[in-house]
């Protein structure tokens, strides 16, 4: 984290000022659930680091009324869903970034459900999308493996038999209508950042520039977003230019579908891998 903060002094401007009323919340967890052969010693802790940083983000920009962050066992499906229903309630738009593991079943009504792991329990799509309040959050980075998959536009994600929405950007910004190429999308109204197939570990380096991890890529993403105040798109590419050799988020090695298997003695687990934007990437934090 040394690096990443020595990495970043130097890119810091003054605070833009919005002129507009409105109060935001931005929700920031990482339940550090850990999987044997995904985690490497330090992943945990650099993932709470980094809700950390993104939380320190908001609280400098005085359009977030209330920020919060959450690492470790205290993160829960029940924390998820109140801290959801509480800033739908009481904010207008809700920025939410989750880091840490995922995967998908069937449900019961025969969806592909997804879930977010815990150290307690699974939170499931359609569960979260079934709790207190509208849920329809703005901004939406889930750094979780599969978490951009499931999602058919204009299709009926409802699942009577959970009676929830599946698929997480169904779940999260309730928009069936988002576009499946946000970083080339100027419509509509969220943006959703999430992952086909394997998300990288923080501790990763794959792709990136020398001494550069995926850590430092989201630590930057959300640099540029509030303190800057780009686009999501235009963000990931001074992110691209910052960590990678590339000099645009399209032609990044995580935005282009790349096959990866971390347990390689089961093939079942090679799956074609990328970072998904969905919805309006011309859109900035809310
Ligand atoms: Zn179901």
């Amino acid at each position: 984290m040394i690096l990443l903060l020595s990495l970043f002094t130097t890119l810091l401007l003054p605070l833009s000022v919005r002129t507009t009323e409105a109060s935001n919340a931005s929700l920031s967890y990482a339940p550090n659930y850990a999987i044997i052969g995904l985690d490497v010693e330090g992943e945990a802790e650099n993932s709470t680091l980094v809700v950390n940083y993104i939380k320190e983000l908001f609280d400098n920009y005085t359009y977030y009324g209330w920020n919060g962050n959450w690492s470790g066992n205290i993160v829960t499906p029940a924390l998820y869903k109140y801290n959801a229903g509480f800033a739908e309630l009481y904010f207008d738009n809700i920025a939410l970034f989750s880091k840490g593991h995922a995967s998908m079943s069937e449900c019961a009504g025969g969806f592909n459900q997804s879930y977010i792991m815990t150290q307690t329990t699974h939170l499931y799509d359609w569960n979260y999308g079934s709790s207190a309040g509208s849920q329809a959050h703005e901004l939406v980075v889930l750094w979780h493996c599969g978490t951009a998959m499931n999602y058919a536009p204009y299709t009926n994600m409802y699942c009577q038999s959970c009676q929830g929405d599946v698929s997480f950007p169904m779940a999260f910004t309730k928009d069936n209508t988002i576009s499946l190429d946000g970083y080339n999308s100027t419509t509509g109204n969220r943006v959703f950042i999430g992952f086909e197939g394997w998300s990288p570990q923080f501790l990763s380096t794959e792709g990136l520039s020398n001494n550069c991890y995926y850590y430092h890529f989201c630590a930057a993403l959300y640099q540029f977003l509030i303190e800057e105040q780009l686009s999501v798109s235009d963000a990931l590419d001074e992110t691209t230019r910052l960590v990678t050799e590339q000099t645009s988020f399209g032609e990044s090695y995580i935005a282009n579908p790349h096959y990866k298997n971390p347990f390689p003695e089961n093939p079942d687990f090679n799956m074609s891998s990328r970072m998904r934007i969905y919805g309006n990437g011309n859109l900035g934090i809310p």
